[in-house]
């Protein structure tokens, strides 16, 4: 057994690989996969997907401010 996991953005493994929280809020009606469940990512993809949802989220409140 190997605590090594598999990053599902690259596909490299490696210990950094993580769960990650989403950080997307999309509406679900409960069927089928959950469009915000969290993310199997290691440390370059998580922060690189970090960076792309709070540019994502200072754009939706600064067009909602
Ligand atoms: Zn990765």
């Amino acid at each position: 057994m190997s605590d090594k996991a598999k990053c599902e953005h690259c596909g490299k493994e490696s210990e950094d690989v993580k769960e990650r929280p989403s950080m997307t809020s999309y509406d679900w009606d409960g069927k089928g996969e959950d469009p915000n469940r969290a993310g199997e990512l290691c440390d370059g993809c998580a922060e690189d997907y970090r960076a792309y949802w709070q540019e994502r989220w200072d754009e939706y409140y600064s067009s909602v401010l």
